[in-house]
Protein backbone atom coordinates (compact mmCIF):
# COMPACT_ATOMS: atom_id res chain seq x y z
CA UNK A 1 0.00 0.00 0.00
CA UNK A 2 1.43 3.61 -0.64
CA UNK A 3 0.17 4.72 2.47
CA UNK A 4 -0.34 8.55 1.05
CA UNK A 5 -3.04 7.47 -1.18
CA UNK A 6 -5.52 4.24 -0.49
CA UNK A 7 -8.63 4.06 -2.87
CA UNK A 8 -11.36 2.71 -0.94
CA UNK A 9 -10.92 3.12 2.97
CA UNK A 10 -10.95 4.84 5.91
CA UNK A 11 -8.47 7.90 7.25
CA UNK A 12 -8.44 8.43 10.55
CA UNK A 13 -6.63 12.24 10.89
CA UNK A 14 -5.70 14.37 13.99
CA UNK A 15 -5.55 11.49 16.56
CA UNK A 16 -3.72 12.56 19.62
CA UNK A 17 -0.08 11.90 19.67
CA UNK A 18 0.14 8.28 21.32
CA UNK A 19 -2.95 7.54 21.08
CA UNK A 20 -3.26 5.48 17.73
CA UNK A 21 -2.52 2.27 19.37
CA UNK A 22 -5.73 2.64 21.37
CA UNK A 23 -8.09 2.97 18.34
CA UNK A 24 -6.18 0.43 16.84
CA UNK A 25 -7.18 -1.92 19.66
CA UNK A 26 -10.34 -0.40 20.35
CA UNK A 27 -11.48 -1.34 16.44
CA UNK A 28 -9.85 -4.74 16.73
CA UNK A 29 -7.72 -3.71 13.25
CA UNK A 30 -5.29 -6.56 13.73
CA UNK A 31 -7.81 -9.02 13.03
CA UNK A 32 -8.34 -7.56 9.67
CA UNK A 33 -6.69 -9.04 6.19
CA UNK A 34 -6.09 -5.60 4.54
CA UNK A 35 -3.04 -3.08 4.87
CA UNK A 36 -3.11 -0.76 7.79
CA UNK A 37 -0.83 1.97 8.26
CA UNK A 38 0.06 3.72 11.57
CA UNK A 39 1.72 7.21 11.83
CA UNK A 40 2.82 8.36 14.58
CA UNK A 41 3.98 11.85 15.58
CA UNK A 42 3.45 13.52 12.26
CA UNK A 43 3.74 17.11 12.44
CA UNK A 44 0.71 18.45 12.76
CA UNK A 45 -0.42 22.57 12.11
CA UNK A 46 -2.97 22.34 14.48
CA UNK A 47 -2.09 20.25 17.07
CA UNK A 48 2.08 19.71 16.97
CA UNK A 49 2.11 16.09 16.95
CA UNK A 50 -0.60 13.91 15.47
CA UNK A 51 -0.98 10.14 14.65
CA UNK A 52 -2.81 8.91 11.56
CA UNK A 53 -3.98 5.37 10.63
CA UNK A 54 -5.03 4.36 7.20
CA UNK A 55 -6.78 1.49 6.51
CA UNK A 56 -7.34 0.23 3.30
CA UNK A 57 -10.76 -1.35 3.40
CA UNK A 58 -13.89 -0.13 4.44
CA UNK A 59 -15.17 -1.14 8.10
CA UNK A 60 -18.64 -2.01 9.55
CA UNK A 61 -18.06 -0.65 12.61
CA UNK A 62 -19.66 2.42 14.28
CA UNK A 63 -16.80 5.12 14.09
CA UNK A 64 -19.02 7.60 16.32
CA UNK A 65 -17.43 5.27 19.15
CA UNK A 66 -14.13 6.60 18.45
CA UNK A 67 -15.73 9.96 20.28
CA UNK A 68 -15.59 8.63 23.21
CA UNK A 69 -11.74 7.92 23.17
CA UNK A 70 -10.96 11.16 21.19
CA UNK A 71 -13.91 13.70 20.24
CA UNK A 72 -11.21 15.60 17.99
CA UNK A 73 -9.86 12.93 15.29
CA UNK A 74 -11.53 13.47 12.05
CA UNK A 75 -12.21 10.53 10.03
CA UNK A 76 -11.96 10.44 6.15
CA UNK A 77 -14.04 8.43 4.33
CA UNK A 78 -12.34 7.52 0.58
CA UNK A 79 -14.02 5.92 -2.30
CA UNK A 80 -12.15 5.31 -5.67
CA UNK A 81 -9.76 7.89 -4.12
CA UNK A 82 -11.71 10.66 -3.60
CA UNK A 83 -12.81 11.51 -0.07
CA UNK A 84 -16.52 11.41 -0.27
CA UNK A 85 -16.68 12.26 3.35
CA UNK A 86 -15.08 14.21 6.34
CA UNK A 87 -16.35 14.12 9.61
CA UNK A 88 -15.36 14.55 13.16
CA UNK A 89 -17.20 11.57 15.30
CA UNK A 90 -20.49 12.61 17.71
CA UNK A 91 -20.00 10.94 21.37
CA UNK A 92 -22.57 8.32 21.26
CA UNK A 93 -24.87 8.22 23.39
CA UNK A 94 -24.51 5.25 24.99
CA UNK A 95 -21.16 3.06 24.81
CA UNK A 96 -21.03 -0.87 25.65
CA UNK A 97 -18.23 -2.67 26.77
CA UNK A 98 -15.77 -0.21 26.16
CA UNK A 99 -15.05 0.72 29.29
CA UNK A 100 -15.33 -1.10 32.53
CA UNK A 101 -17.46 -0.15 35.82
CA UNK A 102 -14.89 0.18 38.65
CA UNK A 103 -16.97 0.21 41.61
CA UNK A 104 -16.86 -2.80 43.29
CA UNK A 105 -20.41 -2.65 44.77
CA UNK A 106 -21.83 -2.20 41.53
CA UNK A 107 -23.87 -4.91 40.25
CA UNK A 108 -21.59 -5.74 37.04
CA UNK A 109 -18.76 -6.70 39.03
CA UNK A 110 -20.34 -9.89 40.52
CA UNK A 111 -22.92 -10.49 37.25
CA UNK A 112 -20.06 -11.25 34.69
CA UNK A 113 -22.01 -11.48 32.20
CA UNK A 114 -23.83 -8.48 32.36
CA UNK A 115 -22.89 -5.61 29.51
CA UNK A 116 -21.17 -2.64 30.91
CA UNK A 117 -23.53 -0.38 29.38
CA UNK A 118 -22.44 3.69 30.18
CA UNK A 119 -24.78 6.42 28.94
CA UNK A 120 -23.71 9.56 28.28
CA UNK A 121 -24.83 12.60 31.05
CA UNK A 122 -22.97 15.70 30.36
CA UNK A 123 -21.90 16.20 26.67
CA UNK A 124 -19.79 19.39 27.55
CA UNK A 125 -17.80 17.79 30.33
CA UNK A 126 -17.85 14.33 28.50
CA UNK A 127 -18.83 12.60 31.45
CA UNK A 128 -20.31 9.17 31.25
CA UNK A 129 -22.45 7.22 33.69
CA UNK A 130 -22.78 3.11 34.54
CA UNK A 131 -26.78 2.69 33.94
CA UNK A 132 -26.67 0.47 36.81
CA UNK A 133 -24.95 2.43 39.40
CA UNK A 134 -24.52 5.60 38.23
CA UNK A 135 -20.52 5.86 39.00
CA UNK A 136 -18.90 8.32 37.20
CA UNK A 137 -16.80 6.42 34.33
CA UNK A 138 -12.61 7.58 33.92
CA UNK A 139 -11.04 7.35 30.36
ZN1 LIG B 1 -21.53 0.36 37.81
Amino acid sequence: MNIDSINNGIVIDHIKAGQAMKIYDFLELDKLDCAVAIIKNATSNKQGKKDIIKIDSQLDVDLNALGYIDPSITINIIVDGVRVKKYHPELPLTITNIIRCKNPRCITSTEQELPHVFKLTNREKDEYRCIYCESRASI
